[in-house]
């Protein structure tokens, strides 16, 4: 039997697996996906401490090859629950696997929503992100929209304002319903522009590379073509936990309810990375996360 099956293969999952394999402990990571998780969309990253410049994709392979080496077991399957059996956890997949380990890490990571329009996904690093914080010196001195109208869109379009010619929120609903103290802040900058009540419709492109949004006012249905050179989409991250709320609990947002010590309420079964509540989701958030639950989930397998 493995000791530890880590579910998700993106950065908290591979550093929890990393952390396991070097304490001697037997790991198993069943991503769904593609390992990497979520920085796989980033050509760019710049803000892993002790390298200047990485793509996402150069991360995930190096850090795949990395765990393999040590010794990991990798598949690329889909866990659809986990049954707590005591001192064995049971890990059923969609394609109707049953794994079976002494102990789980849940390293499920989230999803960003997304406007649901034509070609979006391919615009991911083509002008689509959702990251200020990573992508946003990409767009110095340019015009860029952000898509939302909450407080994680106040914070972004904040920090762009900081950096960029001009920022457009697109916000759907008739006023912003971030905080107060972030819209302040944000109104105070002369080079934002708000619209509310319109709905992202289209994206414009030219040779592949984003141009453009197109834009409909909810109140009389008019058009308007809104040139830019980037769009933030700030509209809700979704946690993937569901299937595993009979053994850890979610806050109200769906996020596992867990510290920095990375427990859940079932002995053996551990949670890291951006699926945990938490206030920061970086790479470097993520890997502290998959450290700590892996040498959490060796101490329980040691006692
Ligand atoms: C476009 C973009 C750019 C970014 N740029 C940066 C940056 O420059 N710097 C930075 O620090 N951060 C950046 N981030 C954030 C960073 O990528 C995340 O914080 C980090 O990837 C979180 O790691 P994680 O392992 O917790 O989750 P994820 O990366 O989300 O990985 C979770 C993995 O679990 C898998 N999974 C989910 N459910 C299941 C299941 N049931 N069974 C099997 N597998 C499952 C998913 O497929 C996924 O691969 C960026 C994010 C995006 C989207």
């Amino acid at each position: 039997m493995t000791d530890i099956i880590v579910v998700g293969g993106g950065p908290a999952g591979m550093t929890a697996a990393l952390y396991a394999l070097r304490n001697g402990k037997s790991v198993l990571v069943l991503e769904k996906h593609g390992f990497g998780g979520q920085i796989t969309y980033s050509p760019k990253v710049e803000n892993w401490p002790g390298t200047f410049q990485m793509s996402g994709n150069a991360y995930a392979d190096a850090f795949l090859e990395q765990i393999l080496n040590q010794g990991a077991e990798v598949d690329l399957a889909k866990v659809i629950r986990v049954e707590d059996r005591g001192a064995v956890k049971a890990v059923f997949t969609e394609d109707g696997q049953e794994y079976e380990a002494k102990a789980v890490i849940l390293a499920t990571g989230v999803k960003h929503r997304m406007l649901g329009l034509p070609g979006e996904a391919e615009l991911i690093g083509e002008g689509v992100s959702f990251c200020a914080v990573c992508d946003g010196d990409f767009f110095s001195g340019q015009t860029v929209c952000v898509a939302g109208g909450g407080n994680s869109a106040l914070q972004e379009a904040i920090l762009l304002a900081g950096k960029c010619r001009k920022v457009i929120i697109l916000q759907d609903l008739d006023a912003l319903t971030g905080e107060q103290k972030l819209q302040d802040a944000l109104l105070a900058r002369d080079n934002v522009e708000v619209h509310t009540g319109v709905a992202v419709t289209a994206l414009n492109t030219e040779s592949g590379v984003l141009r453009g949004v197109t834009v409909q006012r909810r109140a009389d249905g008019q058009i308007l073509q809104i040139p830019c050179d980037g769009l933030f989409e700030a509209i809700g991250l979704i946690p993937e936990n569901d299937a595993f709320r009979p053994l850890a609990d979610c806050n109200d947002w769906g996020y596992f309810d867990s510290d920095e010590r990375c427990l859940t309420k079932t002995p053996g079964l551990f949670v890291a990375g951006d699926c945990r509540s938490k206030a920061v989701r970086q790479l470097t958030t993520a890997a502290a996360d998959g450290a700590v639950a892996a040498l959490a989930a060796c101490r329980y397998l040691d006692a």
